[in-house]
């Protein structure tokens, strides 16, 4: 089934963001189910709060262990 780009509102900053179609192929190839919630923005700015570098393995809870 072809992608499509979609348009989503950030949890964050409420603005709206692409959710293009090859970051839809690309999540659905890594097993994620969720949409994104946050734009690229405020999922930099998340991910630099969080101190960089970390134990890997973000987004996607469960996982495979
Ligand atoms: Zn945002």
């Amino acid at each position: 089934m072809p992608f499509a780009d979609k348009q989503l509102t950030c949890v964050e900053c409420g603005g709206s963001f692409t959710y293009t179609a090859s970051e839809q192929e690309l999540h659905q190839s890594l097993g994620y189910q969720n949409e994104p919630k946050r734009c690229q923005a405020c999922r930099e700015a998340k991910k630099a709060r969080m101190g960089g570098g970390g134990g890997g393995g973000g987004g996607g809870r469960g996982g495979r262990w």
